[in-house]
């Protein structure tokens, strides 16, 4: 029998496992003040969900997804990524008749990728759609809940914004042109899968992380110099917003994100102290998803994060373990002197509780049962003997402080 998890999957365990769900918590609180709601869409989808609509060049569909065939052989995947299932859920609920519609998700994803730091083939996001608006307000609150988010986890000043415009469809394939007639002639210097994209989707070479690519791409002509004046209105107007809300961004004219549905702003939120790793939060503007999965056409903009990166982060800021509920709130020991005190110990943490208080019960070698409650961060104790249950009230201990009566 398998004694491990597979290859780039991890049991998660205190304190990172409440982390990750404080992490959602405070997310989640942080969004609904701009008026979003919770949905969630299940782990397995069908793969037709994302094979169009993430594009079939793109690295998720060509390599990462975790495909799997049901017994009528019908294909299945574990979902590498948010939206597109939230496109299809809206489209299967017929959303979307009151705009806008504004949306929240969060849980596992699922990528066959090479497990590094950072890098996980099951790892959680939280994600947020905005759908119902092609507006540059509402791309501007998009981007401006994505910096609340983070500053919420208290990791805005560590991360930076970097931003792009992707044009219209228009904009976009007068600049595929371009490129190709750049990349062409030295087509032979590329890494394999930028010579397989030239023919596919030319977009993508500017977002290869591959060595021989990059003077190339750094060579290569921008796209702002192929939008139209509707596209770069559009992107000025977002740029103007941000500097109002004083977000600082950096316009990185090579951010292009790694899927076809995109159009228009896209943008990351990147931090240096991660490595290679860098991104932690991505998102953008996209306009045909929902209509191909059958739904209404609903414009939309959304961003997701990568939790296990967040924590990374907020790990190496403080250098020290993150504080768990259970490590910042103080905890009551039960200290059972008495066997005859069981049930007044059981019905004692169970008042205690009711009153929001964390509480434990200890029995065993009764000289021990202080250590032993101390060292899993017991504040107080509460000694239980045939005493205390024959007068139906007991002492609360917490040094450095009077002691305090309680009934049973
Ligand atoms: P990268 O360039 O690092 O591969 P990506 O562009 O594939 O990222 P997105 O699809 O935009 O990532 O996903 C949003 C966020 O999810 C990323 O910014 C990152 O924080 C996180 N993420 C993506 N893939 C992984 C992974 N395999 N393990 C852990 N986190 C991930
Ligand atoms: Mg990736």
């Amino acid at each position: 029998m398998a004694t491990q998890p597979p290859r780039g999957f991890y049991d998660l365990l205190p304190p990172i496992a409440s982390q990750l769900h404080e992490l959602c918590d405070t997310g989640l609180k942080a969004m609904e003040l701009f008026g979003y709601k919770l949905y969630q869409t299940p782990c397995v989808e069908m793969a037709s969900v994302f094979d169009r609509s993430l594009g079939e060049d793109s690295d998720i569909v060509h390599k990462e997804m975790f495909r799997f065939q049901n017994r009528k052989e019908e294909w299945l995947c574990l979902r590498p990524e948010g939206t597109a299932g939230i496109a299809r859920l809206i489209a299967t609920h017929k959303l979307g008749r009151e705009l806008p519609l504004k949306m929240i998700y969060y849980g596992p994803m699922f990528r066959y990728e090479r497990p590094q730091k950072g890098r996980q083939r099951q790892f959680h996001q939280f994600g947020l759609e905005r759908l119902g608006s092609s507006t540059a307000l509402s791309e501007s609150e998009v981007i401006q809940s994505s910096h609340a988010f983070l500053k919420a986890l208290d990791l805005d000043a560590s991360c930076k914004l970097e931003i792009n415009t992707l044009g219209d469809d228009d904009s976009r394939e007068a600049y595929k042109q371009t490129l190709v007639a750049y990349f062409e002639p030295l087509k032979e210097k590329l890494s394999d899968d930028s010579q397989r994209r030239l023919d596919t989707n030319p977009l993508r070479i500017l977002d290869s992380k591959a060595p021989e690519d990059q003077d190339i791409v750094t060579n290569a002509p921008k796209l702002a110099d192929s939008l139209n004046e509707e596209s770069q209105s559009h992107f000025k107007k977002v740029l103007v917003l941000l500097d109002e809300m004083k977000i600082p961004y950096t316009i990185n004219p090579k951010l292009v994100r790694g899927l076809d549905y995109y159009s228009h702003t896209v943008f990351e939120w990147t931090t240096d102290k991660l490595g290679t790793q860098s991104a932690v939060l991505a998102g953008g503007r996209y306009d045909k998803l929902t209509k191909q999965m059958g739904g209404a056409t609903l414009q939309g903009i959304g961003w997701a994060a990568g939790l296990e990166r967040l924590m990374l982060l907020k790990q190496e800021i403080n250098n020290t373990k993150t504080k768990t509920v259970t490590d910042v709130e103080p905890k009551i020991g039960v200290l059972i002197l008495d066997p005859k005190a069981q049930g007044a110990a059981l019905r004692l943490t169970s008042k205690l509780r009711a009153a929001n208080k964390t509480c434990e019960i200890y029995e065993g070698k009764a000289n021990k049962l202080s250590e032993k409650a101390k060292k899993r961060g017991c504040t107080s104790f509460i000694f239980l003997g045939e005493q205390e249950v024959l007068d139906g009230v007991a002492t609360i201990k917490t040094p450095q402080q009077e002691d305090k009566k309680i009934n049973l």
